[in-house]
């Protein structure tokens, strides 16, 4: 299946695509991932990002969309992702389109995860992500059960630097302001499915999983 999660920061996205892509065996394609990968390695691609992703603003249409179309086009792919954090933009999501019809490949379903305002500040602020294997954690919500040492493989966990105050709510404003219109794209070409992001996760689980079968058997 060719799936694509949009939602604000927060909405649990990254969560639950690492869910999803477990069980169906299909890759998680996280741009925000790669991209912080390649800032902790220091490449130029890295180098282009880190200001934008500092700031809590996107990172440009042409840089993202070339590093999507690498990812997308290499064998693990073809059988289906999960996109989580692309597209972001309208262009990012007409060059998604083109890019999937290059590859004779169409996508299945967008689930937009629709949460509450407060619990999205919430949620991002006790955020903690696993230096090892990735897996996401939160302090309240999702806690380890050593402090700081993640469960499924001991490494140590961080903190991302936009998860700060200030960095959160332009990310929000972004959101609304740039990411928001894709539900109206996707909706018009019959492929959006709306998810209630509140609750536990196995809670949004069965929401998104059940979400996903109806759009296979549609
Ligand atoms: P996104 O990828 O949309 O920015 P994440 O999946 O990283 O969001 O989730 C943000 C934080 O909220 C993480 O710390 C995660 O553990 C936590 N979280 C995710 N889903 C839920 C949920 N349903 N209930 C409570 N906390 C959640
Ligand atoms: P995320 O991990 O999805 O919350 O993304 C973290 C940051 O990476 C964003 O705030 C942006 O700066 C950048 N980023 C991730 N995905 C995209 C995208 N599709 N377009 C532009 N910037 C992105």
């Amino acid at each position: 299946m060719h799936v694509v999660l949009v939602g604000p920061p927060g909405a649990g996205k990254g969560t639950q695509a690492q869910l999803i892509a477990g069980r169906l065996q299909i890759p998680h394609v996280s741009t925000g991932d790669i991209f912080r990968e390649n800032v902790s390695e220091l490449t130029d691609l890295g180098k282009q990002a880190q200001t934008f992703m500092n700031a809590g603003e996107l990172v440009p249409d042409a840089i993202t969309v070339a590093m999507v179309r690498e990812r997308l086009a290499k064998p693990d792919a073809h059988a289906g992702f999960v996109l989580d954090g692309f597209p972001r933009t309208l262009v990012q999501a007409q060059q998604l389109q083109k890019t999937l019809a290059e590859l004779d490949e169409n996508l299945d379903v967008v689930l937009e995860m629709k949460p509450d305002d407060e619990e999205l500040v919430r949620r991002l602020s006790g955020r903690r992500t696993c230096q090892g294997c990735g897996r996401i954690w939160h302090v309240v919500y999702d806690p380890t059960s050593v402090d700081n040492q993640c469960d499924e493989c001991g490494s140590s966990l961080s903190q991302r630097d936009d998860d700060r105050p200030e960095t959160i709510r332009r990310r929000l404003e972004v959101y609304r302001e740039q990411t928001e219109p894709l539900v109206g794209f996707y909706a018009d070409l019959g492929l959006l499915a709306i998810i209630d992001a509140v609750g536990t996760v196995d809670e949004v689980t069965l929401r998104a999983v059940q979400a996903l079968r109806e759009a296979q058997s549609a």
